[in-house]
């Protein structure tokens, strides 16, 4: 019997290497396997030549000034870890301030609550407005005399809405306050400089952009004196210190080939994104009570997140086993149960029990657009009709549920 193949449409929670990341990358497993700290042989300095370059062009994608602002870390979860701890730990005991948002990654609203926790930091979490995005007033409005850091998402991981992040980075720069960004979503996806937000710091993972899982980065700016961050991990003071552990070099020089094929394609890809994006939507409002989540116009158009009135996101997912998409309520483990983020934004429950997000991608074809909103549509009649979403799927195939906070 023929399987059809699953087409992939959950490029929010990874991407696929490209295929001229994974050449770049393959020597580095294999004869290239130098550690890029051993400085006494040609192995190590090959090595830690293609760590630089690949620092460079990481560098050179977010407008940093100096690739010495890239710090490579396993991801955006620990680039997100290491600057809310790093500042932390850094502190002389006083009254410390930090301010977020409830829409943010749990990475950072479970370290800041872990901070919270652990006395460190006294929290202010923002609530967004009901189309997902926080106003740069509120977290003016939040600012204290104690207020050392202020960390807001770029784009968010489930509605794809964006943030006033330019408006924020002025703020905490009149205020004197440290500004970090979440850009894991951002980067290649709209328009990204750290300078134009004035971001202090920002957060990033290969794997978003076509690039290899396991690495990321963080950028730090280097007027926001390096030396007094507390590391996450001591050890061999690679990285400057502020992440040791041998640099995993195959990783990096994907993450830096993914930077360069992004500096060079990212605009073109988008607008063809944005096209697929639109026809894709088009197609689905012909669902009568068809909501599409998050903002209409400040949004990134490769993430699609909509209700279907009635339609439970568990059922419809399970009714289209062919299509790899997640559901908005089997997402975050934040709260427990569904999405922090759409219950932040105060979506009705039923909005909320009902969301799917869509992820397009640089892989993605009209023809697979085309046949996944055809099945979601016929999907949505079946279970309105009543058919059992059971019986669509085969027995013992796994749910291709997706949590949204991976
Ligand atoms: N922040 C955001 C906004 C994300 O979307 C993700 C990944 N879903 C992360 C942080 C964490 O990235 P990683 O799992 O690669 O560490």
């Amino acid at each position: 019997m023929m399987v059809a193949p699953v087409i992939y449409l959950d490029n929010l929670a990874t991407t696929r290497i490209a295929p001229e990341v994974l050449s770049e990358m393959l020597p580095w497993l294999d004869e290239e396997y130098g550690n890029a700290s051993s400085g006494t042989h040609s192995f190590g300095w090959r090595a830690a030549d293609a760590a630089e370059s690949a620092r460079v062009n990481v560098a050179a994608l977010i407008g940093a000034q100096h690739p010495a602002e890239i710090t490579f870390t396993s991801g955006a979860t620990e680039s997100n870890n290491l600057v809310l701890k790093a500042v932390s730990g850094a502190l002389d005991g006083s009254p410390t301030h930090f301010i977020t948002t409830e829409i943010e990654h749990p990475s950072v609203l479970q370290a800041a609550e872990y901070l919270q926790r652990c006395g460190d930091v006294s929290l202010t979490i923002i609530r967004p407005e009901s189309d997902g995005r926080v106003q740069a007033e509120d977290v003016a409005k939040a600012i204290r005399p104690t207020t050392r850091l202020i960390s807001v998402m770029v784009v968010n991981n489930e509605v794809g809405t964006l943030q006033p992040v330019a408006d924020i980075g002025r703020i905490a720069r009149d205020a004197n306050v440290l500004f970090h960004v979440d850009a894991a979503q951002a980067i290649a996806k709209t328009e990204f400089d750290v300078n134009e937000i004035s971001a202090d710091f920002a957060s990033f993972s290969a794997h978003k952009l076509y690039g290899p899982k396991g690495i990321g980065a963080l950028y730090t700016r280097v007027s926001t004196a390096n030396s007094r961050l507390v590391p996450l991990l001591h050890g061999g003071g690679q990285e400057g210190g502020l992440r040791s552990g041998t640099l995993p070099v195959a990783q990096i020089v994907g993450f830096g080939a993914a930077a360069r094929l992004a500096a060079r394609e990212w605009q073109l890809d988008l607008n063809r994104i944005a096209a697929l994006s639109l026809a894709f939507v088009d197609r689905l409002a012909e669902i009568d009570g068809f909501h599409l989540n998050g903002s209409l116009g400040q949004r990134v158009p490769n993430c699609i997140n909509f209700s279907c009135e009635g339609v439970l996101s568990d059922a419809l997912i399970a009714a289209v086993p062919n299509l790899a998409i997640s559901s908005g309520s089997a997402c975050s483990s934040h709260h427990g149960g569904g999405s922090h983020v759409l219950q932040a934004m105060a979506l009705d429950e039923g909005r909320q029990t009902s969301a799917i997000r869509i992820g397009l991608g640089k892989f993605t074809t009209p023809s697979e657009v085309d046949v996944a909103s055809k099945m979601i549509i016929a999907a949505v009649k079946r279970l309105r009709a009543g058919t059992p979403a059971r019986s669509i799927r085969q027995a013992g195939e796994p749910s291709n549920l997706r949590r949204m906070d991976i």
